[in-house]
């Protein structure tokens, strides 16, 4: 596995380089942005560890160019706040972000969890159609007949409350921001606020008794626990 290092200081960069390396990653670094998306483009890396701040093109920017060409993940240091805000807006397209001063360990944790995420496809229902339905912990979710039944009981939902609880168990441990909610479980028309998705939780958490999955990302919205 190639993991591509972008990072102008040359401590950080190197600390990386070592503890990768001694992990058993193959790594490749670069300094500058326009750099790192070339050699992005060019050498198909497994994964990229992106600085924000670059000395020519930011980390954002850098992003932006690799998503043209690839679903490759992202792996944002930050090191300022309002990066941070920006990197969890996840507009940019990032799957993760540590925060300077950070450990070698920390961040090889968060690159095995992506990479676990990531490779754990899911199965495509057209292999076996029985096999259609979707189950998290007790839940068992028949998309087809529209149905779910948790701890042996029908759990009845409104067509928004089944596409948010789709969205949330097909991505365990995924956070999503409110407006992504809105944009992959709503799609376009209809009036719909932060505050309606809130609202939404808020229900499905009541139907679902006490098995608890949704899980409130303060400032950012909502994901289902990873079982
Ligand atoms: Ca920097």
């Amino acid at each position: 596995m190639k993991v591509l290092v972008v990072e102008d200081d040359p401590r950080i960069s190197d600390v990386l380089e070592y503890a990768l390396k001694a992990d058993g990653y193959e790594v490749q670094t670069a300094q500058r942005g326009r750099e790192a998306a070339e050699i992005a483009r060019r050498s198909s890396p497994g994964l990229i560890v992106l600085d924000v701040g670059l000395p020519d093109i930011d980390g954002f920017e850098v992003c932006r160019i690799v998503r043209t060409f690839s679903d490759v993940p992202v792996i944002f240091l930050t090191s300022r706040a309002d990066e941070i805000d920006r990197v969890v807006g996840l507009e940019i397209g990032g799957d993760d972000y540590v925060v300077k001063p950070f450990s070698p360990r920390e961040l090889l944790a968060r690159i095995k969890a992506i990479l676990r995420r990531n490779h754990r496809p899911a199965k495509p229902p057209a292999e076996d159609p029985t096999e259609s339905q979707l189950r998290y912990g007790p839940i068992t979710i028949d998309p087809e007949k529209f149905r779910i039944h948790c701890q042996g009981r029908e759990i009845v939902l409104t067509a928004q409350e089944f596409k948010l609880l789709e969205l949330l168990v097909r991505h365990p441990g995924r956070v999503f921001t409110r407006e992504q909610v809105l944009n992959r479980a709503w799609g376009e028309g209809g009036l719909v606020t932060d505050r309606t998705i809130d609202v939404h939780v808020k229900s499905l958490r009541r139907k679902f008794g006490n098995f608890e999955f949704i899980e409130t990302v303060r400032g950012i919205g909502y994901r289902a626990r990873e079982l």
